[in-house]
């Protein structure tokens, strides 16, 4: 008992945690010291953000990919994934939809598309910017070079998401192509930092070859790069790549990981992702009892949900953008919090 008391407390203190002890708070079935963890991480997020949730409108607006993720439905070598971009109109209205909605924040996500040239996705969010100049504008387009990376936030990005996916290189090779690296997705990180966006990274919980200490190097990463977003979501198999027998991360670990993250960064913006309402119908409502305080509801249109297809039995893929707004009003509402219309910005 006086172990894990100790666990909890320099969790709680020093924000910070060992290999024993997050071996300790992911393998324990104390089912006291489970509900523990999830309190503290939500009391932790109530003390700064209320009981609110922010919610940005995604947008999936290509899943053309030159990418070839091996976890990943829409990696290139996926000749069953049937292929789609939108046009800038068909963006624009997405944005038009949603901000009546009360999106305040649209994330532009997608494949790595060539067709999406610097000077493509500069004029995108440049007319997102100029259209709804109180919105803010997240990218979600991979990896590229830092000059592009400053051309988007020139033009007027102002966050961008880039999960590390592991922070382990012989993971991180199991898990993607022999032309992608770690060191480049760091590099990328580091420069996203310093040029000035508000920066996510994060990983997939039980993709596989994780292990225990494969997630302690996650942790550890994420306490050096210090993001203002950490995005984390079950691992999902997709039929189509060639993790399509593999094992699905689970509810419990993804929810104490939310936590410890929480506790381990008591500001950092956190979604409950769609990932996490995919395993488990109330996974988003967990999400959010366990310390995460964003949600990230689909603005993309009817007819290419299905198509933006990362993992198997994605959900909403039938749903209008009202239907998935209020829907998730409703689900917030259930657990006595509250999806707000700001833009829900860092708070230092
Ligand atoms: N091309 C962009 C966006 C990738 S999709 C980029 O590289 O950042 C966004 C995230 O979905 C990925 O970072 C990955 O962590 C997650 N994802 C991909 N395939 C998945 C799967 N099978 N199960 C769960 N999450 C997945």
């Amino acid at each position: 008992m006086q172990q894990e008391r100790k666990f909890m407390e320099g969790l709680c203190r020093e924000r910070n945690i060992d290999l024993e002890g997050l071996r300790f708070l992911l393998s324990t079935e104390d089912e006291k010291i489970i509900a523990e963890l999830a309190k503290r991480a939500r009391e932790t997020a109530q003390s700064i953000y209320g009981k609110k949730v922010y919610i940005r409108g995604l947008i999936e607006f290509t899943n053309h990919c030159k990418n070839d993720c091996l976890y990943c439905g829409i990696r290139r070598s996926n000749c069953n994934a049937d292929r789609y971009r939108l046009t800038k109109e068909q963006i624009l209205s997405c944005c038009e939809t949603g901000y009546g909605l009360g999106f305040r924040t649209f994330v532009l996500q997608g494949g790595e598309d060539p067709y999406f040239t610097d000077e493509r996705i500069c004029a995108l969010v440049s007319a997102m910017k100029s259209s709804y100049p109180d919105c803010a504008v997240t990218l979600s387009i991979g990896e590229k070079s830092r000059e592009s990376y400053q051309a988007y936030f020139d033009a007027g990005a102002d966050r961008f998401l880039l999960r590390h996916e592991t922070a382990n290189k012989e993971h991180y090779r199991k898990l993607h192509p022999p032309e992608m690296s770690l060191e480049n997705r760091k590099r990328c990180l580091r420069d996203l930092k310093e040029i000035g966006y508000q920066t996510g990274c994060g990983f997939m919980v039980g993709s596989p070859y994780q292990t225990i200490e494969t997630i302690y190097e996650d942790l550890m990463f994420i306490r050096e790069l210090k993001p203002e977003m950490v995005g984390i979501g079950p691992f999902i198999p997709q039929q189509d790549t060639p993790f399509g027998n593999q094992k699905a991360g689970t509810l419990q670990m993804t929810l104490r990981l939310l936590s410890i993250i929480r506790l381990m960064h008591p500001h950092v913006l956190l979604p409950s992702t769609t990932a996490l309402g995919t395993i488990h119908p109330q996974g988003r409502e967990m999400g959010i009892l366990a310390g995460a305080n964003v949600v990230m509801p689909n603005l993309s249109p009817v007819d290419v949900r299905e198509k933006y297809r990362l993992y198997d039995n994605k959900i909403c893929t039938g749903d209008e953008a009202a239907e998935c707004r209020y829907c998730m009003q409703k689900r917030m509402e259930n657990i006595g919090y509250e999806v707000v219309t700001e833009r829900g910005d860092y708070i230092q």
